[in-house]
């Protein structure tokens, strides 16, 4: 099909304003999914997805559809909404020409709209934008509107009525119900009349950017791509600029969702390439792919995200390392913002320290890794980054950037030390501004901007510490708003920290440290988190024949302590009475192996523990 007759464009929202809905509606209407396939939020594919109610890929899907006696393509990237996911939103806004605003009218605006809309606006993305829930009896549609304007930085947009009958304003507002379906049909029109088709330079030869990937057993890697320029069919001779890689197309095809062949992917459409490349390793989003003979130069590739947390991560078993490192590898394939590097260390062996988007990313990771891969792993208690000028020890005069508790060091070690901070927008209802000022206070920010946003909300901006951000501040902005509040934030950069203020609490357990639950924390929350995590390891760890001591230190002293009792076994049970010397007998035999066992300090910490203690 001509490009004059492609539309390629995402939805963008925040989470749960009914994106994946949405979709679920275009499919129908477009007889994409046949009905007895059709499911709710048909686009979010993995098991993870379906039992959470989140999107957590993006997920492409081409639909055909007529209008006017005119066939057209549509290719529709369903996104995340969570911003531990926002990478995968940036590279779904690259491969496409226009995104339709979803706003649910029960919400209003949200926090992590402004960053989506900004990044549309960026990529100059034609932006449609639409209320949805208006089924809902406390739909607040005209309050809605007033936020979109200003979200949108335009005054004059005219809200359609019901039936949609205004149209043809070039400054419209659809209303629909992506539940019901109301407004849908009028929707798809306006995305074929509003958002422009694909542009091309070159015909003769194919340029392709790669916004995902996918890792098959039998067919290796696939990458996932925005035809710009030429035609790519199967057998043709190409080559990923970035990784330098040549390779056999030894398949092309569409995704309805599901991948299916075709002939020969053209200007403009979106579909995938089978490589057959069975490195995982080197496969790198935002390369692009041209033929190896005469290649048009690359295109502009997306930018690395930055961590925000980190993690070490160590497999249970060391015989399970490189098992774990192929995982990790193929993982990051369809999930780029994951980054991983070797980490080797004296007391926990060889891992990874992981770096991640957020506290979910990091839970989900986690969760596929043991899903999709099978392994048993430890994780050390997730951190934040520290840049830290030594004063003395073997670092002495040198500034690192310390991404693990076990490496914090003691505040005689320090002379200076950096933490990074973030700006963040939050949005919250007028009335719940007081409570939302004494969480801020609480959390160590700097409120910057405040301002009226629409008729019902309110428009902070604030500066806090990424550490004090990651401290379940958004749960308790939830809290503290009645689950009405949203917030959006980015990195700003290291802020100076008095060294001290930030320290590193060790956990003991039968009077060994274990370093796969150090953890770095705040001095002045030091005796609540102490408390806090040998109450909560004295409920997981499950008893043994002896009783086992566990204890918080930090700065040279025990903080808190606790005692898991013994595991009274009754092992004279069976013995019914009688004789006493043989009962006295076993009663010994079994202090000498508590003895031991207390001895050589084998208390076993499964390895959900550390999980458990993440959370
Ligand atoms: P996403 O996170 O943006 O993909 O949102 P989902 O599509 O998963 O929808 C979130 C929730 O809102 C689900 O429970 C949907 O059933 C519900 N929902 C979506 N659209 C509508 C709508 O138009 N009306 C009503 N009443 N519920 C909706
Ligand atoms: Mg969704």
């Amino acid at each position: 099909m001509e490009s004059k007759n492609i539309r390629n464009f995402c939805i963008i929202a925040h989470i749960d304003h009914g994106k994946s809905t949405l979709a679920d509606r275009f499919l129908e209407i477009t007889k994409t999914v046949e009905k007895r396939k059709m499911r709710e939020q048909f686009l979010d594919q993995m098991d993870l997805e379906r039992e959470r109610g989140i999107t957590i890929k993006m997920q492409p899907v081409r639909m055909n559809y007529e209008l006017q006696d005119t066939n057209y393509i549509l290719n529709l990237i369903d996104t995340p909404g969570h911003i531990d996911f926002s990478y995968e939103v940036s590279r779904a806004l690259k491969a496409v020409e226009g995104a339709i605003l979803l706003i649910d009218a029960t919400q209003g605006v949200q926090a992590q709209t402004i960053t989506n809309v900004e990044m549309a606006k960026s990529l100059g993305l034609k932006i449609i934008p639409v209320i949805n829930k208006i089924d809902l009896p406390n739909a607040q549609i005209k309050e809605t509107k007033e936020e979109i304007m200003k979200l949108l930085g335009a005054e004059n947009f005219v809200l359609s009525d019901r039936e949609n009958k205004l149209s043809d304003s070039p400054l419209e507002i659809l209303q629909i119900s992506a539940k019901t379906g109301e407004g849908v049909e009028k929707l798809l029109s306006e995305v074929i009349k509003k958002i422009p088709p694909p542009k091309f330079d070159f015909k003769d030869r194919p340029r392709a950017l790669v916004f995902d990937f996918e890792y098959s057993h039998h067919q290796g890697i696939i990458a996932y791509i925005r035809m710009i320029d030429g035609s790519i069919k199967a057998g043709d001779e190409l080559f990923l600029y970035e990784t330098k890689e040549k390779f056999l197309a030894a398949e092309v095809g569409i995704f309805k969702p599901e991948r299916s062949r075709v002939s020969s992917l053209n200007p403009g459409e979106i579909g995938y390439i089978v490589t057959n490349i069975k490195k995982p390793s080197i496969a790198l989003v935002g390369d692009t792919i041209v033929l190896s003979k005469e290649p048009l130069p690359p295109l502009e590739g997306y930018f690395q995200p930055k961590p925000m947390v980190w993690a070490s991560i160590y497999p249970e078993s060391q015989d399970d390392f490189d098992s774990f490192k192929k995982a990790l590898e193929k993982l990051h394939l369809s999930d780029s913002a994951l980054s991983f590097e070797e980490e080797n260390n004296a007391i926990l062996g060889r891992g990874f320290r992981c770096g991640f988007l957020g506290l979910l990313h990091l839970e989900i990771v986690m969760e596929r890794l043991k899903r999709e891969f099978n392994l048993n792993l430890i994780t050390a208690p997730p951190t934040v980054s520290y840049k830290i000028l030594f004063s003395s020890g073997p670092w002495a005069g040198e500034e690192r950037e310390i991404y693990s508790p076990i490496l914090f060091p003691d505040e005689s070690f320090i002379k200076k030390m950096y933490e990074q901070w973030v700006e963040s927008q939050i949005i919250i209802p007028k009335e719940k501004m007081g409570q939302v000022i004494t969480l801020l206070y609480e959390h160590e920010a700097i409120t910057t901007k405040t301002e009226n946003f629409g008729d019902n909300s309110i428009l902070i901006q604030a500066e806090m510490p990424l550490r004090e951000l990651m401290r379940n501040f958004f749960d308790e902005l939830k809290g503290a708003t009645s689950g009405y509040g949203s917030l959006n934030y980015k990195l700003i950069g290291y802020r100076e920290v008095k060294p001290g203020k930030i320290i590193r609490m060790d956990i003991l357990i039968a009077e060994e440290i274990v370093p796969a639950l150090s953890r770095i924390i705040s001095r002045e929350r030091v005796e609540y988190e102490a408390r806090r995590i040998v109450d909560k390891l004295k409920e997981i760890i499950p008893r043994h024949l002896f009783a086992i001591k566990i204890q918080a230190k930090a700065m040279g002293r025990i903080i808190a302590s606790n005692t898991i009792p013994a595991l009274r076994k009754d092992v004279t049970g069976y013995l019914y009475g009688g004789d006493r010397t043989r009962k006295m007998k076993l009663w010994q035999k079994q202090k000498r192996g508590k003895k031991k066992l207390k001895e050589i300090g084998r208390v076993n910490i499964p390895s959900n523990v550390f999980i458990e203690m993440m959370k």
